[in-house]
């Protein structure tokens, strides 16, 4: 990959060095310089891999996963579809009790009770509105991580940055990365620190909303009978609500057990969030899926069942998980603030930005240190090292596979090849060892685009019958498929206009948050604050903190109904247009990843119209420009009433 430099036609002007070498055309005398340079810095010996080879093997990788069907291949789990009762309306934790239908009426109403819905309903009481009920399909608070006790489980996201409102509840995490029994209870926590269980109702799931005009209230139906009315509506349903099963032929027929991770079965399974699953040991388990999810409870299932069959169409990136407990000295000497410094320089350091000491061994900024390495050795900033680094950093985490498992022809199955962000990155200790253990398959159905098929007894995968007592579903939720998917409520604003046929031609809204016709309603949360940063709950904030204000003012002013004007929205949606990079959900590129959730499972078509659903500028910006908009006090864009 050396640039001849003799003979060479001249590059056009602009050409990145990286564009000058691949294409063979030289440069002016300083451009020369810098390619020599760059050429010994990145040449195949230097680097220990070939750029080109690499490219080339990601091309292949992700052809030979692109379905023409992408999002249509999973079963939707809507609360009329044959499986919704066994997938997403049964709650193994709990037993549903009796209650009375609710007609009474409430200032706010928050559609779901986890961080979005308990961060807005918190930032609202700060705000001086108390009238606040949070309506809850979970028999407690915790949203996902009510849902999700799978053992193992665990946020990736360092906790002293993600755990909600430490500084306000005086919680300090007891490890670096916590697990899903800890969050949980610091839900409880929140709740009760901010006596947000006075008014809320749980086990109960929302089936409309209607905006009652003569009234200037929302109408909120409920699956328990219940029609309470609210002057402002939060919808905080979250991103990963909604369990997705694979559309894989014959999934009603298996007679064995089953069950979405999400809806963990230790009656069946036995154990507990930190394994011993004993229920396991005479039972052969199939686990379908290797997403984050599945990466988090392999090792607990290696661990206990007979045997267990990971079918696996492609490979996570697994990288170390570096956990710690927590210092008490250093827990001692936290000052007021540390945990929005923290957040913001969380944010800075994956997003590019300087890395605070706190972060250098993070999972999430192993891409930004490598890119500044490679920056800081070229001489000058060259745009093509950014795919550089992602190489470096994606045979790092490829070496560990290496490292760790035994059976090269395995550990070749389990590496994956696309850039870091095509899909969710993971970090684990004891996943990769799992496939060491004589009890524990892989089987890669990456050649047939996935199981091929389900039978009463067992799994169909090339070409051969596994047959199993137990399939989990590793199989995710519908995170960005449309909004209609996803939430599942019907909304009908003004002139009983649904929210659905306005959004049509793609999703409008200002700020990501208010939508022109749907007056009082506030969409927090969503996928709209994923461009935000890898911290979910930081980017929640933040908007919790806005929704907060604009009720509390709405409410100051004695303002009964407030409509995004079809303007205001369009002004919005220009500003998205206009944002650099803002067209498309999360790290990945449909055009060039492997397919998955990030990327609409590989769709070019942008039906959604994501633009409008993202904001690619940052936190940073967002904050500033929603700050702008408070500081102004003029509620621009609202036609108020
Ligand atoms: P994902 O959507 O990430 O993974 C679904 C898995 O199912 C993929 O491996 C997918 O393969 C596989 N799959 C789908 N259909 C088939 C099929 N027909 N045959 C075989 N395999 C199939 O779901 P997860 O539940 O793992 O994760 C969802 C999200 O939840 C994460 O990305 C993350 O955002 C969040 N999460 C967060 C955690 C945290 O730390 N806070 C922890 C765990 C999850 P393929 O990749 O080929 O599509």
């Amino acid at each position: 990959m050396m640039v001849r430099r003799a003979q060479q036609a001249p590059c056009p002007k602009h050409w990145s060095v990286l564009l000058a070498m691949r294409y063979g055309c030289q440069g002016n005398h300083w451009e020369d310089f810098l390619m020599t340079k760059t050429n010994e810095l990145l040449s195949s010996e230097a680097l220990g891999f070939d750029p080109d080879a690499l490219a080339q093997r990601y091309a292949e990788e992700r052809e030979k996963r692109i379905r023409p069907d992408a999002e249509t291949q999973f079963v939707q789990l809507s609360h009329d579809s044959p499986f919704a009762n066994k997938y997403l309306e049964e709650d193994p934790y709990s037993e549903t009790l009796e209650r009375a239908p609710l007609k009474d009426q409430r200032e706010v109403i928050v559609i779901g009770g986890g961080w979005v819905g308990m961060l807005t309903a918190a930032r609202l009481s700060q705000a001086g509105i108390g009238d606040v009920r949070i309506v809850e399909s979970g028999s407690d608070f915790g949203g996902t991580w009510y849902w999700n006790r799978y053992p193992g489980a665990q946020c990736d996201i360092e906790s002293y940055s993600y755990l909600p409102l430490l500084e306000e509840t005086g919680y300090v995490p007891k490890l670096r990365y916590s697990y899903a029994s800890e969050i949980y209870e610091h839900a409880q926590r929140i709740g009760k620190h901010f006596d947000l269980y006075k008014d809320a109702v749980f086990q109960t799931w929302v089936t409309e909303l209607r905006w009652l005009e003569d009234e200037s209230l929302w109408l909120v139906k409920t699956n328990r009978g219940d029609a309470m009315r609210a002057r402002h509506i939060c919808l905080g349903t979250g991103p990963a609500n909604r369990p997705r099963l694979p559309g894989i032929p014959g999934v009603e027929q298996f007679k064995g057990h089953s069950f979405h991770t999400c809806r963990w079965d230790y009656n069946y399974t036995g154990g507990g969030p930190t394994g011993n699953l004993a229920g396991l040991a005479d039972k052969t388990v199939a686990i379908i899926g290797t997403g984050a999810t599945a990466v988090q409870c392999v090792p607990a299932l290696g661990e206990s069942a007979k045997q267990l069959y990971v079918f696996q169409r492609t490979p996570s990136s697994v990288d170390v998980r570096n956990n710690a407990e927590t210092d008490p000295a250093w827990a001692a000497s936290l000052k007021p603030g540390w945990q929005r410094d923290r957040q913001k320089k969380f944010g800075e350091a994956f997003l590019g930005g300087p890395i605070d000491p706190a972060f250098v061994d993070d999972g999430w900024t192993r891409l930004t240190r490598n890119l500044k390495d490679l920056v800081a050795q070229s001489e000058e900033r060259i745009s093509g090292l950014a795919q550089i680094a992602d190489f470096k950093t994606m045979e790092t985490i490829r070496g560990l596979v290496d490292d760790t498992v035994k059976d090269p022809e395995v550990a070749e199955k389990l590496k994956a090849y696309y850039n870091q962000f095509c899909k969710r990155p993971t970090f684990n200790d004891f996943y990769l060892d799992t496939f060491n253990r004589p009890n524990v398959e892989l089987v890669d159905v990456s050649a047939s685009q996935g199981v091929e098929a389900i039978t009463e007894t067992g799994i169909i995968a090339n070409g051969q019958e596994y047959p199993v007592d137990c399939i989990i579903y590793a199989s995710g939720f519908e995170i960005t498929s449309s909004y209609e998917r996803r939430l599942g409520i019907p909304i009908f604003g003004v002139a009983g206009k649904s929210i659905y046929e306005h959004w049509q031609a793609g999703m409008r809204s200002m700020h990501g948050l208010m939508v022109s016709g749907f007056p009082n309603l506030f969409m927090c949360g969503g996928g709209f604050v994923f461009q935000l940063g890898a911290n979910y709950a930081h980017g929640i904030d933040v908007q919790a903190g806005h929704v907060a204000y604009t009720i509390s003012e709405l409410s100051r002013r004695g303002i009964q109904s407030a409509n995004v004007s079809l303007d205001a929205e369009e002004r919005w949606i220009a500003d998205q247009l206009e944002t650099k990079g803002g067209g498309f959900v999360l790290g990945g590129s449909p055009d060039t990843c492997t397919p998955g959730y990030y990327n609409q499972e590989g769709t070019s078509k942008r039906y959604r119209n994501v633009r409008r659903e993202t904001y690619s500028k940052g936190v940073g910006a967002y904050m500033k420009l929603l700050r702008a908009w408070r500081d102004d006090g003029q509620l621009d864009g609202l036609d108020l009433d």
